[in-house]
């Protein structure tokens, strides 16, 4: 049996069963004990974060004033630690070439009347220029596992291609990458292209769900794709991002496993998670989401996404059009701080609208809105959408990353350089309805900028992008 243990580097006991198991049975008991329920309340109000015992405790929780409580408490840390900023990007899909049996995917090797690409240079340079001229600045380039048809050199040059395509005022200036869980020696050369964050989900935490799920092809090894990250944090990789597929697994497993694999991250390399990431199983080619007997309602998502937000204050937060607007906007309240917008989940689909019979999409997107009309939901609501990549391309990584963000500084940061990089957007894709709504809340947002100095230096780049300048950053 394995000892549970944070700072392990053994998959079986930084994410330990027994303690899950022990976790749940806590979270069980408690769930009612109101004067616990208060005391983890207060711990969380001074945003240090929680422990995955004490979070499990308040997602488990029933009683409706308390639960009040865990949702204001989510909209305000959410408020103080990213403001109303949601930071905007898109999937890329190279390659849907691979070798796994995963139940829940349509791209596991069995399929075979789904139609295979893999992009051709040449044709990843035409995706990225129709992703420019949406105005996307920030991409996740997804492929499937395949030593022949995807090895890591072919991630490479893809990665090499998209940083070289200068489109009009266009430029992607962070390309996150979501691949296989592979070698340190992989993770130092994808260190080396210049990734922002490394993304692997876990799909689901419970070992046995995972080998059942997995049941052909390299990613059968639980331990190998739970300690992706501890290999990636070795190779350099400092800023990675966690996820699992809900609807697998009970879901309060997963949410368990989740805020254990942060602390071990935390606990080993001194750093937690970049992001978090909660997709939930859907319909694809020859997936059918019932077939999982997991699935759970939009409640329970957004309650999920409140207690992580609780639990890991300075971990962003990621929902993909996986969800729809309703279910988004709900969830952008109570932590969400990233979103994907005009997001095409096929190989080649930002320049190709597929056939029917041309199925090559991982799964339905449910939020089929395009950029513009995402950006301009956004700002109706008051938000602030933002395409800034600053941090990465400023060194501000890993902890030092971190430090700021516990700190609060970061904010001094993301609030000017998400107003630039709007107006760029306002400049250069919008449409006329969006931007007249930009430019107000570009106006308005001005004044809550607090240092003068930051200010004026804002201001005075507004200008410089109204004149054709870009990329201006803090
Ligand atoms: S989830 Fe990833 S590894 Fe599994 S079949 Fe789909 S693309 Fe392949
Ligand atoms: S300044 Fe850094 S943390 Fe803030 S939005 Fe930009 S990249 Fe993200």
């Amino acid at each position: 049996m394995y000892k549970y243990d944070p700072k392990s580097l053994k998959a079986e006991e930084f994410i330990n069963h027994e303690e899950i198991e022990s976790t749940l049975a806590y979270a069980e008991e408690n769930k009612s004990n109101v004067k616990l329920l208060r005391e983890i309340l207060e711990k969380a109000k001074l945003r240090k974060g929680l422990s995955h015992r004490e979070a499990a405790v308040l997602l488990d929780c029933d009683i409706p004033e308390i639960n009040e409580e865990i949702y204001a408490l989510a909209e305000q840390i959410k408020k103080d630690f990213y403001g109303n900023r949601i930071v905007m990007f898109a999937p890329l899909y190279l390659s849907n070439y691979c070798v796994n049996g995963c139940l829940y995917c349509p791209y596991h090797y069995k399929n075979k009347h789904i139609c295979r690409k893999k992009l051709t240079q040449e044709e990843v340079k035409a995706e990225v220029i129709a992703l420019q001229d949406m105005g996307h600045k920030r991409l996740a380039i997804e492929a499937g596992e395949d030593p022949v048809n995807n090895p890591i050199e072919y991630i490479l040059d893809c990665i090499k291609t998209i940083y070289s395509i200068k489109h009009k005022n266009g430029a992607i200036r962070r390309v996150n990458v979501n691949i296989a869980a592979t070698t340190v020696e992989n993770y130092r050369k994808l260190k080396e292209a210049g990734i922002g964050t490394y993304i692997l989900f876990q799909e689901t935490y419970h070992k046995e769900s995972y080998e059942r799920l997995h049941p052909t092809g390299p990613k059968h090894n639980y331990a190998y794709h739970t300690e992706a990250m501890d290999r990636a944090m070795e190779g350099g990789i400092d800023d990675v991002g966690i996820g699992a597929l809900f609807g697998l697994e009970l879901y309060r497993y997963e949410f368990a496993g989740l805020l254990m694999h942060a602390e071990h991250l935390e606990a080993v390399h001194g750093v937690g998670p970049h992001t978090i990431s909660v997709p939930r199983v859907r319909r694809a080619d020859d997936i059918d989401p019932d077939e999982f007997d997991n699935g759970i309602t939009d409640d329970t998502f957004a309650k999920i996404v409140a207690c992580l937000r609780i639990a890991v204050p300075y971990t962003g937060m990621i929902v993909s059009t996986r969800e729809s607007k309703a279910c988004r906007e709900k969830v952008l309240h109570l932590g969400v701080s990233q979103i994907s917008g005009g997001s095409r989940t096929s190989v080649g689909g930002y320049v190709e609208e597929e056939e029917e019979d041309e199925n090559s999409a991982q799964f339905d997107v449910s939020d089929r809105r395009t950029l513009d009309q995402v950006v301009n939901w956004l700002m109706k609501m008051d938000y602030i959408p933002s395409f800034c990549t600053a941090c990465y391309r400023e060194g501000r990584t890993g902890d030092r990353f971190m430090s700021l963000c516990k700190s609060g500084q970061i904010q001094n940061c993301c609030h000017p350089n998400a107003l630039m990089t709007l107006k760029e957007y306002l400049m250069d894709y919008a449409s006329e309805d969006t931007k007249q709504i930009g430019e107000k809340l570009i106006e308005k947002e001005i004044d809550n900028i607090p240092k003068e100095k930051v200010r004026e230096i804002v201001k005075e780049n507004l200008v410089n992008i109204e004149n054709g300048k870009r990329d201006f950053r803090f």
